[in-house]
């Protein structure tokens, strides 16, 4: 722990393992996160059972990893700690199949308080309900575990009936990694809420709309759809990069004085006020429930809206210019293997 930050930090001495030592942990799930947390898990000494439906295509690869595998009900029923890594929108319907299996003092547990902050899952009140969630896609907290690396993480507790359910959280967060790298903790409303605007403004709503207005004007404008590309899009890794490593500070340092000038005087008279504004709107359809209201409604009806959207995404012109221009570089497809994880 340290105390330089606005939040304790814990690491891997202030785990205990001993309190997995006895437990079955039922991964639900064996996608992105789902597979990670089963096989670091079960590296880690932890006894596993992945539960997935008769008919899940995965559960070929979960065997041939040595894992135990079992329908989710016969795993839950199994497992004192269920951990629910199925996708966010299936998770009501596969907690209505296991339910009945929660025994006294069981604990249910997420990567992401979606379903519970906006009470599209209502646990028993005699389980612990915690979140362990690693701050990245679960190929890299696989990746990073094998490679004797962690992935820092989110813990939260929503719900502690045992008295221990930060300890055994704690420990989760060490057998798949994340407090070799950093655990802070968490409340399932900071997480979901940061989570959904960090997503929607910044990250992948705010970010591609940044980079299609300023392919467009330049497109509009006459040049070249390929200098578009490579001026708006395909250098914002470079970019983004020495962000990562070494905040806003090592990226001023790195342009030229003239980009940092000229990105100065026009990025906040371009992502103005109005911008501002908008996204406190975001945020707010965020607190208030309406968001996820909206995404529950679209899927209950067939996610009519989001076909058309992700559709009229793909038709954008950048990604024809950009599939034809990667081409050209066999470095970029090196460079992108496993990390297309839907979600952040
Ligand atoms: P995913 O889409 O990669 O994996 C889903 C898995 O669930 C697959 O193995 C699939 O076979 C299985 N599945 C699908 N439908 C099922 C059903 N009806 N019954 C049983 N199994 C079913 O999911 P993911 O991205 O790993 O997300 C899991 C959780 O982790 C979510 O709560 C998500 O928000 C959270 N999370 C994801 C990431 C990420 O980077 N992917 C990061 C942090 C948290
Ligand atoms: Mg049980
Ligand atoms: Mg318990
Ligand atoms: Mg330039
Ligand atoms: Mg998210």
């Amino acid at each position: 722990m340290t105390d330089e930050f606005t939040t304790e930090v814990y690491y891997d001495d202030d785990a205990d393992e001993a309190q997995l030592a006895d437990k079955t942990v039922a991964v639900l799930g064996y996608g992105s996160q789902g597979h990670a947390h089963a096989l670091n898990l079960h590296d880690s000494g932890v006894d596993v059972v992945v539960g997935l439906r008769e008919s899940s295509s995965s559960r070929a690869a979960a065997e041939d990893e040595g894992l135990t595998v079992a329908t989710p009900s016969e795993a839950a029923a199994q497992a004192d700690i269920v951990s629910v890594l199925v996708p966010d929108t299936v998770q009501p319907a596969v907690f209505e199949e296991i339910v009945d299996e929660l025994d006294e003092g069981d604990t249910l547990q997420f990567a992401h308080g979606f379903n519970i902050q906006y009470n599209q899952i209502q646990p028993p009140e005699h389980v612990d309900v915690t979140m362990v969630a690693p701050k990245s896609p679960g190929h890299l907290v696989r990746r990073n575990y094998e490679k004797d690396q962690g992935t820092p993480g989110l813990i939260a507790v929503y719900q502690n009936v045992s008295g221990d359910a930060k300890d055994e959280a704690l420990a989760y967060a060490k057998g798949i990694g994340c407090t070799r790298a950093g655990v802070i903790e968490t409340t399932f409303q900071e997480e979901v809420e940061t989570d959904l605007f960090g997503e929607q403004a910044v990250l992948c709503g705010g970010v591609t709309s940044l980079v299609k207005h300023g392919y467009e004007t330049l497109v509009d404008a006459g040049y070249s759809p390929e200098m578009a590309y490579f001026e708006c899009m395909n250098e914002l890794k470079l970019i983004v990069d020495l962000m990562y490593e070494g905040g806003l500070g090592e990226m001023w340092d790195s342009v030229s004085d003239t980009a940092e000038y000229g990105g100065l005087t026009k990025g906040d008279d371009i992502v103005d006020d109005h911008a501002r504004e908008k996204m406190e709107e975001a945020l707010e359809d965020v607190q208030s429930g309406r968001f996820a209201q909206e995404w529950i409604t679209e899927n209950q009806a067939g996610r009519p809206s989001y076909t058309q959207l992700r559709q009229a995404e793909k038709n954008h012109e950048i990604e024809d210019v950009g599939e034809k221009l990667r081409d050209l570089f066999a470095w970029a497809e090196e460079d992108s293997e496993s990390e297309d994880d839907e979600q952040t």
